[in-house]
Protein backbone atom coordinates (compact mmCIF):
# COMPACT_ATOMS: atom_id res chain seq x y z
CA UNK A 1 0.00 0.00 0.00
CA UNK A 2 1.31 3.45 -1.43
CA UNK A 3 0.38 6.67 0.91
CA UNK A 4 2.01 8.66 -2.20
CA UNK A 5 -0.65 11.02 -4.44
CA UNK A 6 -0.15 9.87 -8.06
CA UNK A 7 -0.32 12.18 -10.39
CA UNK A 8 -1.29 11.78 -14.11
CA UNK A 9 -1.19 15.01 -17.17
CA UNK A 10 -1.86 13.11 -20.36
CA UNK A 11 -0.34 14.22 -23.77
CA UNK A 12 -1.89 12.87 -26.54
CA UNK A 13 -1.23 13.17 -30.23
CA UNK A 14 -3.62 12.30 -32.98
CA UNK A 15 -3.73 12.49 -36.85
CA UNK A 16 -5.97 14.20 -38.42
CA UNK A 17 -8.09 12.97 -41.24
CA UNK A 18 -7.30 14.84 -44.26
CA UNK A 19 -6.86 14.60 -47.73
CA UNK A 20 -3.58 16.22 -47.88
CA UNK A 21 -0.79 17.52 -45.04
CA UNK A 22 -0.65 20.06 -42.66
CA UNK A 23 1.49 22.86 -45.18
CA UNK A 24 1.67 21.09 -48.78
CA UNK A 25 -0.73 18.96 -50.73
CA UNK A 26 1.05 14.93 -50.57
CA UNK A 27 -1.88 13.02 -49.92
CA UNK A 28 -2.14 12.36 -46.42
CA UNK A 29 -2.62 8.33 -46.15
CA UNK A 30 -1.95 6.06 -43.04
CA UNK A 31 -2.46 3.29 -45.67
CA UNK A 32 0.28 3.78 -47.82
CA UNK A 33 2.47 1.20 -47.51
CA UNK A 34 4.88 2.11 -50.33
CA UNK A 35 7.97 4.19 -48.55
CA UNK A 36 8.22 7.63 -49.27
CA UNK A 37 5.63 8.34 -51.88
CA UNK A 38 3.41 10.70 -50.60
CA UNK A 39 6.19 13.54 -50.56
CA UNK A 40 6.66 16.13 -52.43
CA UNK A 41 9.50 19.65 -52.00
CA UNK A 42 7.29 21.48 -49.39
CA UNK A 43 7.61 18.14 -46.63
CA UNK A 44 10.94 17.08 -47.66
CA UNK A 45 12.22 20.50 -46.41
CA UNK A 46 13.84 21.87 -49.72
CA UNK A 47 15.11 24.84 -49.58
CA UNK A 48 13.18 28.01 -50.86
CA UNK A 49 9.74 26.20 -50.43
CA UNK A 50 6.85 28.02 -48.23
CA UNK A 51 4.13 25.76 -46.30
CA UNK A 52 0.56 26.64 -46.78
CA UNK A 53 -1.76 26.00 -43.62
CA UNK A 54 -4.43 23.43 -44.30
CA UNK A 55 -8.01 24.96 -43.54
CA UNK A 56 -9.51 21.45 -42.64
CA UNK A 57 -7.03 20.74 -39.91
CA UNK A 58 -7.62 23.93 -38.09
CA UNK A 59 -11.40 23.55 -38.39
CA UNK A 60 -10.83 19.57 -36.96
CA UNK A 61 -8.88 21.00 -33.98
CA UNK A 62 -11.31 23.53 -33.75
CA UNK A 63 -14.39 21.49 -33.38
CA UNK A 64 -12.46 19.55 -30.89
CA UNK A 65 -12.33 22.49 -28.99
CA UNK A 66 -16.31 22.74 -29.29
CA UNK A 67 -17.13 19.72 -28.18
CA UNK A 68 -14.53 20.01 -25.14
CA UNK A 69 -16.32 23.53 -24.52
CA UNK A 70 -12.84 25.16 -24.54
CA UNK A 71 -12.08 28.58 -25.28
CA UNK A 72 -10.98 28.83 -28.91
CA UNK A 73 -8.44 31.13 -30.29
CA UNK A 74 -9.38 34.45 -31.49
CA UNK A 75 -5.50 35.11 -32.43
CA UNK A 76 -3.15 32.41 -33.29
CA UNK A 77 0.02 31.57 -35.03
CA UNK A 78 2.83 28.67 -35.22
CA UNK A 79 5.81 28.04 -34.17
CA UNK A 80 9.12 26.01 -34.73
CA UNK A 81 10.44 23.68 -32.26
CA UNK A 82 14.06 23.25 -33.02
CA UNK A 83 16.09 19.96 -32.93
CA UNK A 84 17.74 17.61 -34.73
CA UNK A 85 16.67 14.17 -35.54
CA UNK A 86 16.34 12.24 -39.10
CA UNK A 87 12.75 12.28 -38.93
CA UNK A 88 12.48 15.69 -38.59
CA UNK A 89 13.65 17.19 -42.40
CA UNK A 90 13.30 21.01 -41.65
CA UNK A 91 15.58 20.68 -38.39
CA UNK A 92 12.39 22.09 -36.79
CA UNK A 93 8.90 21.05 -36.20
CA UNK A 94 6.31 23.31 -37.25
CA UNK A 95 3.84 23.54 -33.64
CA UNK A 96 2.01 25.82 -31.43
CA UNK A 97 3.88 27.11 -28.74
CA UNK A 98 2.07 30.53 -27.23
CA UNK A 99 -1.00 30.21 -28.78
CA UNK A 100 -2.52 27.29 -28.92
CA UNK A 101 -5.84 27.16 -30.90
CA UNK A 102 -7.94 25.53 -28.12
CA UNK A 103 -7.21 26.32 -24.34
CA UNK A 104 -9.27 24.60 -21.29
CA UNK A 105 -11.89 22.44 -21.57
CA UNK A 106 -13.20 19.48 -19.70
CA UNK A 107 -13.49 15.69 -21.18
CA UNK A 108 -14.50 12.90 -18.77
CA UNK A 109 -14.26 15.03 -15.77
CA UNK A 110 -10.08 15.87 -16.78
CA UNK A 111 -9.48 19.60 -16.97
CA UNK A 112 -7.61 20.29 -20.27
CA UNK A 113 -5.13 22.68 -20.52
CA UNK A 114 -4.43 22.78 -24.08
CA UNK A 115 -5.25 21.66 -27.59
CA UNK A 116 -2.87 22.71 -30.47
CA UNK A 117 -2.05 21.71 -34.24
CA UNK A 118 1.12 20.81 -35.32
CA UNK A 119 2.53 18.66 -38.08
CA UNK A 120 3.72 14.96 -37.68
CA UNK A 121 7.04 13.44 -38.13
CA UNK A 122 8.79 11.22 -40.63
CA UNK A 123 8.81 7.12 -39.22
CA UNK A 124 12.05 5.63 -38.70
CA UNK A 125 13.08 1.90 -38.43
CA UNK A 126 16.45 0.36 -36.95
CA UNK A 127 15.68 -2.79 -37.76
CA UNK A 128 16.52 -4.82 -40.71
CA UNK A 129 19.96 -4.94 -42.28
CA UNK A 130 19.83 -1.91 -44.46
CA UNK A 131 20.47 0.17 -41.53
CA UNK A 132 18.01 3.01 -40.25
CA UNK A 133 15.35 3.53 -42.75
CA UNK A 134 13.37 6.58 -43.19
CA UNK A 135 9.89 7.02 -44.40
CA UNK A 136 8.72 10.57 -45.14
CA UNK A 137 5.04 9.85 -46.07
CA UNK A 138 3.99 10.81 -42.50
CA UNK A 139 6.25 13.69 -42.20
CA UNK A 140 4.32 16.62 -42.13
CA UNK A 141 0.57 15.02 -41.59
CA UNK A 142 -1.67 17.51 -39.55
CA UNK A 143 -1.27 16.16 -36.15
CA UNK A 144 -3.24 17.43 -33.02
CA UNK A 145 -1.78 17.42 -29.38
CA UNK A 146 -4.19 17.77 -26.45
CA UNK A 147 -2.53 18.15 -23.44
CA UNK A 148 -4.67 17.90 -19.76
CA UNK A 149 -3.96 19.30 -16.55
CA UNK A 150 -2.07 17.49 -14.35
CA UNK A 151 -5.12 16.33 -11.97
CA UNK A 152 -5.64 12.66 -12.81
CA UNK A 153 -5.10 10.38 -9.95
CA UNK A 154 -5.74 6.67 -10.96
CA UNK A 155 -4.36 5.12 -13.85
CA UNK A 156 -7.91 3.32 -14.61
CA UNK A 157 -9.08 6.94 -15.13
CA UNK A 158 -6.00 7.54 -17.43
CA UNK A 159 -7.18 4.93 -19.25
CA UNK A 160 -11.11 6.21 -19.44
CA UNK A 161 -10.20 9.54 -20.84
CA UNK A 162 -7.91 7.95 -23.86
CA UNK A 163 -10.96 6.21 -24.51
CA UNK A 164 -13.20 8.67 -23.68
CA UNK A 165 -11.06 11.05 -26.39
CA UNK A 166 -10.80 8.20 -28.82
CA UNK A 167 -14.70 7.78 -28.84
CA UNK A 168 -14.84 11.57 -29.06
CA UNK A 169 -12.22 11.98 -31.99
CA UNK A 170 -13.96 9.23 -33.96
CA UNK A 171 -17.25 10.27 -33.93
CA UNK A 172 -16.29 14.05 -34.98
CA UNK A 173 -15.08 12.28 -37.82
CA UNK A 174 -11.78 14.08 -37.67
CA UNK A 175 -9.39 11.04 -36.61
CA UNK A 176 -9.32 7.31 -37.07
CA UNK A 177 -7.52 7.34 -33.81
CA UNK A 178 -6.37 4.06 -33.70
CA UNK A 179 -3.69 3.54 -31.23
CA UNK A 180 -2.05 -0.17 -32.54
CA UNK A 181 -1.52 2.04 -35.86
CA UNK A 182 0.18 5.02 -34.44
CA UNK A 183 -3.13 6.87 -35.12
CA UNK A 184 -3.40 7.95 -31.47
CA UNK A 185 -0.15 8.38 -29.59
CA UNK A 186 -0.28 8.49 -25.32
CA UNK A 187 2.42 10.04 -23.30
CA UNK A 188 1.80 10.17 -19.62
CA UNK A 189 3.68 12.79 -17.32
CA UNK A 190 3.62 10.95 -14.15
CA UNK A 191 4.81 12.09 -11.09
CA UNK A 192 3.69 10.68 -7.21
CA UNK A 193 4.03 12.84 -3.41
CA UNK A 194 3.28 12.54 0.23
CA UNK A 195 2.53 16.84 0.11
CA UNK A 196 0.76 18.67 -2.50
CA UNK A 197 3.38 19.76 -4.18
CA UNK A 198 4.19 17.22 -7.25
CA UNK A 199 6.90 15.32 -7.47
CA UNK A 200 9.71 14.99 -9.73
CA UNK A 201 7.82 13.61 -13.09
CA UNK A 202 8.84 11.51 -15.70
CA UNK A 203 7.20 11.59 -19.46
CA UNK A 204 6.64 7.68 -20.41
CA UNK A 205 6.01 7.65 -24.67
CA UNK A 206 5.27 4.45 -27.01
CA UNK A 207 2.32 3.64 -25.17
CA UNK A 208 -0.08 1.88 -27.94
CA UNK A 209 -2.92 0.84 -26.23
CA UNK A 210 -5.35 1.75 -23.60
CA UNK A 211 -3.85 -1.13 -21.35
CA UNK A 212 -0.44 0.13 -21.74
CA UNK A 213 -1.66 3.54 -20.67
CA UNK A 214 -2.57 1.99 -17.46
CA UNK A 215 -0.24 -0.28 -17.06
CA UNK A 216 2.70 1.89 -17.58
CA UNK A 217 1.14 4.28 -14.59
CA UNK A 218 1.14 1.58 -12.18
CA UNK A 219 4.65 0.27 -12.95
CA UNK A 220 5.69 3.69 -12.54
CA UNK A 221 4.25 4.46 -8.94
CA UNK A 222 5.35 0.69 -8.22
CA UNK A 223 8.96 1.68 -8.94
CA UNK A 224 9.08 5.32 -7.65
CA UNK A 225 7.90 4.16 -4.48
CA UNK A 226 10.60 1.83 -4.26
CA UNK A 227 13.16 4.59 -5.14
CA UNK A 228 11.35 7.34 -2.59
CA UNK A 229 10.67 4.60 0.26
CA UNK A 230 14.38 2.38 -0.15
CA UNK A 231 16.65 5.39 0.16
CA UNK A 232 17.36 4.32 -3.32
CA UNK A 233 18.37 8.07 -4.19
CA UNK A 234 16.09 10.23 -6.01
CA UNK A 235 13.43 9.99 -9.05
CA UNK A 236 15.24 11.25 -12.15
CA UNK A 237 13.14 13.43 -14.62
CA UNK A 238 13.48 11.91 -17.94
CA UNK A 239 11.54 10.33 -20.63
CA UNK A 240 10.85 6.83 -20.06
CA UNK A 241 9.79 4.11 -22.83
CA UNK A 242 7.08 1.00 -22.57
CA UNK A 243 8.57 -2.22 -23.35
CA UNK A 244 5.08 -4.04 -23.98
CA UNK A 245 6.90 -7.31 -23.76
CA UNK A 246 8.17 -7.15 -20.23
CA UNK A 247 5.93 -4.90 -19.23
CA UNK A 248 8.03 -2.29 -17.57
CA UNK A 249 9.16 0.98 -18.66
CA UNK A 250 12.71 2.20 -19.32
CA UNK A 251 15.02 5.31 -19.18
CA UNK A 252 15.31 7.05 -22.73
CA UNK A 253 17.02 10.13 -22.12
CA UNK A 254 17.38 13.32 -19.78
CA UNK A 255 13.95 15.27 -20.59
CA UNK A 256 14.40 18.48 -22.63
CA UNK A 257 12.52 21.61 -20.94
CA UNK A 258 11.05 24.27 -23.74
CA UNK A 259 13.93 26.70 -23.99
CA UNK A 260 16.08 24.04 -25.43
CA UNK A 261 13.57 23.94 -28.44
CA UNK A 262 14.02 27.71 -28.94
CA UNK A 263 10.35 27.99 -30.10
CA UNK A 264 10.12 30.96 -32.09
CA UNK A 265 6.74 32.09 -34.78
CA UNK A 266 7.50 30.61 -37.83
CA UNK A 267 8.07 33.55 -40.34
CA UNK A 268 6.78 31.79 -43.48
CA UNK A 269 3.23 31.34 -42.00
CA UNK A 270 0.88 33.94 -41.64
CA UNK A 271 -0.72 34.79 -38.13
CA UNK A 272 -4.58 34.19 -38.26
CA UNK A 273 -7.33 35.86 -36.81
CA UNK A 274 -10.15 32.99 -36.79
CA UNK A 275 -12.97 35.30 -36.27
CA UNK A 276 -12.28 36.58 -40.30
CA UNK A 277 -13.01 32.67 -41.29
CA UNK A 278 -17.32 32.82 -40.85
CA UNK A 279 -16.76 29.13 -40.38
CA UNK A 280 -14.64 28.73 -37.71
CA UNK A 281 -17.12 30.84 -35.24
CA UNK A 282 -18.42 29.11 -32.44
CA UNK A 283 -21.97 29.37 -33.47
CA UNK A 284 -20.73 27.89 -36.61
CA UNK A 285 -19.16 25.57 -35.09
CA UNK A 286 -21.29 24.64 -32.03
CA UNK A 287 -24.40 24.27 -34.99
CA UNK A 288 -22.42 21.71 -36.79
CA UNK A 289 -21.73 19.80 -33.90
CA UNK A 290 -22.67 15.62 -34.55
CA UNK A 291 -24.16 14.31 -31.02
CA UNK A 292 -21.50 14.12 -29.12
CA UNK A 293 -20.53 10.34 -26.77
CA UNK A 294 -21.59 11.49 -23.52
CA UNK A 295 -25.32 12.92 -25.42
CA UNK A 296 -25.75 9.42 -26.88
CA UNK A 297 -25.44 7.84 -23.45
CA UNK A 298 -28.05 10.17 -22.06
CA UNK A 299 -30.51 10.16 -24.87
CA UNK A 300 -30.55 6.22 -25.51
CA UNK A 301 -31.32 5.68 -22.06
CA UNK A 302 -33.89 8.72 -21.96
CA UNK A 303 -35.77 7.78 -25.25
CA UNK A 304 -35.64 4.06 -24.93
CA UNK A 305 -34.94 2.78 -21.70
CA UNK A 306 -32.15 0.84 -22.73
CA UNK A 307 -29.95 -0.19 -19.86
CA UNK A 308 -26.57 1.69 -18.74
CA UNK A 309 -24.36 -0.87 -19.86
CA UNK A 310 -26.16 -1.32 -23.43
CA UNK A 311 -26.36 2.61 -24.03
CA UNK A 312 -22.21 2.71 -23.61
CA UNK A 313 -22.04 -0.46 -26.17
CA UNK A 314 -24.27 1.50 -28.83
CA UNK A 315 -22.35 4.58 -28.61
CA UNK A 316 -18.65 3.17 -28.23
CA UNK A 317 -19.45 0.61 -31.02
CA UNK A 318 -20.80 2.32 -34.16
CA UNK A 319 -21.82 -1.04 -36.07
CA UNK A 320 -23.99 -1.80 -33.25
CA UNK A 321 -25.49 1.56 -32.43
CA UNK A 322 -26.43 1.82 -35.76
CA UNK A 323 -27.96 -1.39 -36.18
CA UNK A 324 -29.85 -0.49 -32.74
CA UNK A 325 -31.40 2.79 -34.15
CA UNK A 326 -32.27 1.79 -37.37
CA UNK A 327 -33.96 -1.12 -35.89
CA UNK A 328 -35.89 1.02 -33.62
CA UNK A 329 -37.16 3.39 -36.42
CA UNK A 330 -38.26 0.45 -38.69
CA UNK A 331 -40.49 -0.76 -35.22
CA UNK A 332 -41.65 2.42 -34.19
CA UNK A 333 -41.92 4.07 -30.92
CA UNK A 334 -43.31 0.92 -28.64
CA UNK A 335 -41.06 0.28 -25.08
CA UNK A 336 -41.12 -3.30 -24.83
CA UNK A 337 -40.44 -4.22 -28.68
CA UNK A 338 -37.41 -1.84 -28.31
CA UNK A 339 -36.04 -3.65 -25.42
CA UNK A 340 -36.71 -6.58 -27.43
CA UNK A 341 -34.11 -5.25 -29.92
CA UNK A 342 -31.78 -4.30 -27.25
CA UNK A 343 -31.64 -7.78 -25.90
CA UNK A 344 -31.24 -9.69 -29.42
CA UNK A 345 -28.43 -7.33 -30.47
CA UNK A 346 -26.31 -7.49 -27.24
CA UNK A 347 -27.00 -10.77 -26.47
CA UNK A 348 -27.85 -13.23 -29.26
CA UNK A 349 -26.09 -11.23 -32.12
CA UNK A 350 -22.81 -10.06 -30.16
CA UNK A 351 -22.99 -13.90 -29.16
CA UNK A 352 -23.06 -14.87 -33.23
CA UNK A 353 -20.24 -12.31 -33.55
CA UNK A 354 -17.58 -14.04 -31.92
CA UNK A 355 -15.86 -10.32 -31.51
CA UNK A 356 -16.15 -9.38 -35.17
CA UNK A 357 -17.26 -6.30 -36.23
CA UNK A 358 -19.35 -7.38 -38.51
CA UNK A 359 -23.59 -7.82 -37.86
CA UNK A 360 -23.44 -10.00 -40.81
CA UNK A 361 -26.57 -10.37 -42.82
CA UNK A 362 -28.59 -8.69 -40.62
CA UNK A 363 -30.31 -4.84 -41.02
CA UNK A 364 -32.95 -3.08 -38.91
CA UNK A 365 -35.49 -3.77 -40.84
CA UNK A 366 -35.07 -7.69 -40.97
CA UNK A 367 -34.75 -7.45 -37.22
CA UNK A 368 -37.45 -5.10 -36.54
CA UNK A 369 -39.37 -8.21 -38.78
CA UNK A 370 -38.08 -10.50 -36.48
CA UNK A 371 -39.00 -8.99 -33.16
CA UNK A 372 -42.88 -8.46 -34.49
CA UNK A 373 -42.96 -12.37 -34.81
CA UNK A 374 -41.62 -12.39 -31.79
CA UNK A 375 -44.53 -10.48 -30.11
CA UNK A 376 -46.98 -12.02 -32.45
CA UNK A 377 -46.10 -15.46 -31.00
CA UNK A 378 -45.04 -16.71 -33.85
CA UNK A 379 -42.04 -17.47 -32.75
CA UNK A 380 -40.48 -18.83 -29.51
CA UNK A 381 -37.34 -17.57 -28.08
CA UNK A 382 -35.73 -20.75 -29.44
CA UNK A 383 -37.04 -20.44 -32.79
CA UNK A 384 -36.29 -16.33 -33.00
CA UNK A 385 -32.61 -17.32 -31.98
CA UNK A 386 -32.45 -20.47 -34.41
CA UNK A 387 -33.67 -17.59 -37.23
CA UNK A 388 -31.32 -14.81 -36.02
CA UNK A 389 -28.61 -17.03 -36.44
CA UNK A 390 -29.20 -18.10 -39.91
CA UNK A 391 -30.70 -14.01 -41.11
CA UNK A 392 -26.59 -13.20 -39.67
CA UNK A 393 -24.65 -16.19 -41.67
CA UNK A 394 -27.47 -16.03 -44.58
CA UNK A 395 -29.34 -12.89 -44.57
CA UNK A 396 -32.94 -12.75 -45.76
CA UNK A 397 -35.84 -11.99 -44.63
CA UNK A 398 -37.06 -13.53 -40.48
CA UNK A 399 -40.66 -14.83 -42.08
CA UNK A 400 -38.95 -16.94 -45.31
CA UNK A 401 -36.35 -18.23 -42.74
CA UNK A 402 -38.54 -19.33 -40.09
CA UNK A 403 -41.21 -21.03 -42.33
CA UNK A 404 -38.37 -22.89 -44.60
CA UNK A 405 -36.80 -24.18 -41.89
CA UNK A 406 -39.99 -25.18 -39.49
CA UNK A 407 -38.99 -22.63 -36.87
CA UNK A 408 -43.14 -21.01 -36.92
CA UNK A 409 -44.44 -21.34 -33.59
CA UNK A 410 -47.60 -23.67 -33.26
CA UNK A 411 -50.25 -22.44 -31.81
CA UNK A 412 -52.48 -25.06 -33.48
CA UNK A 413 -54.13 -26.20 -30.46
CA UNK A 414 -55.44 -29.56 -31.97
CA UNK A 415 -51.99 -30.52 -32.85
CA UNK A 416 -50.16 -29.37 -29.45
CA UNK A 417 -52.51 -31.17 -27.57
CA UNK A 418 -51.89 -34.65 -29.36
CA UNK A 419 -48.40 -33.51 -28.09
CA UNK A 420 -49.75 -33.16 -24.63
CA UNK A 421 -51.42 -36.33 -24.72
CA UNK A 422 -48.31 -38.57 -25.91
CA UNK A 423 -46.08 -36.93 -23.45
CA UNK A 424 -48.08 -38.07 -20.62
CA UNK A 425 -48.35 -41.50 -21.88
CA UNK A 426 -44.64 -41.36 -22.22
CA UNK A 427 -44.06 -40.75 -18.75
CA UNK A 428 -46.57 -42.55 -15.98
CA UNK A 429 -43.87 -42.09 -13.43
CA UNK A 430 -43.96 -38.32 -13.32
CA UNK A 431 -47.50 -38.05 -14.02
CA UNK A 432 -47.93 -39.95 -10.32
CA UNK A 433 -45.18 -37.83 -8.95
CA UNK A 434 -47.05 -34.33 -10.41
CA UNK A 435 -50.44 -36.19 -9.14
CA UNK A 436 -49.12 -36.60 -5.87
CA UNK A 437 -48.41 -32.83 -5.22
CA UNK A 438 -45.20 -32.40 -7.17
CA UNK A 439 -46.55 -29.89 -9.03
CA UNK A 440 -42.89 -28.11 -10.30
CA UNK A 441 -42.83 -31.12 -12.41
CA UNK A 442 -44.77 -28.80 -14.60
CA UNK A 443 -41.86 -27.52 -16.56
CA UNK A 444 -40.89 -30.70 -16.88
CA UNK A 445 -43.71 -31.61 -19.19
CA UNK A 446 -43.54 -27.96 -20.92
CA UNK A 447 -39.92 -29.11 -21.71
CA UNK A 448 -41.05 -32.48 -22.95
CA UNK A 449 -43.70 -30.41 -25.17
CA UNK A 450 -41.08 -28.16 -26.36
CA UNK A 451 -39.19 -30.77 -27.29
CA UNK A 452 -41.24 -32.75 -29.13
CA UNK A 453 -42.76 -29.87 -31.59
CA UNK A 454 -38.70 -29.05 -32.34
CA UNK A 455 -39.00 -25.96 -30.24
CA UNK A 456 -42.94 -24.75 -32.60
CA UNK A 457 -44.84 -24.89 -29.60
CA UNK A 458 -46.09 -22.25 -27.65
CA UNK A 459 -44.76 -22.55 -24.18
CA UNK A 460 -47.41 -20.56 -22.91
CA UNK A 461 -50.21 -22.60 -24.83
CA UNK A 462 -48.22 -26.38 -23.40
CA UNK A 463 -48.28 -24.94 -19.91
CA UNK A 464 -51.98 -24.62 -19.51
CA UNK A 465 -53.01 -27.31 -21.72
CA UNK A 466 -50.81 -29.68 -19.47
CA UNK A 467 -52.39 -27.92 -16.43
CA UNK A 468 -55.55 -29.06 -17.81
CA UNK A 469 -54.82 -32.71 -18.64
CA UNK A 470 -52.97 -33.62 -15.43
CA UNK A 471 -56.33 -32.37 -13.81
MN1 LIG B 1 3.78 17.35 -30.04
Amino acid sequence: MSEYKLTVGLEVHAELKTKTKMFCSSANDPDEVRPNVNICPVCMAHPGTLPVINKKAVHHVLRVGTALGSDLADFTEFDRKNYFYPDIPKGYQISQYKYPLVSNGILNGVAIERVHLEEDTASSSHEGSEGSLVDFNRAGVPLMELVTKPVIHTAEEAGAFARELQLLLRMLGVSDANMEKGEMRVEANISISKTDELGTKVEVKNLNSFRSVERAIAYEVERMTKILDGGQGEIVQETRGWDEGAQKTFSQRKKESAHDYRYFPDPDLPKLKLSEIPEFSSDVLRATMPELPWEKRVRLVREYGVKPENAEVFTADKVLGGLFEDAVIAIGVDRPSITLIENYITSDLVGLMKGSDSVGGVTGHTLSDLINMIKAGDLSSRGAKDTLALMYSEGGEPREIAEKNGFIQKNDIEALKKIVDEVIFANPTVVADYKSGKTALLQFFVGQGMKASKGSGNPGTLKSLFEEALK
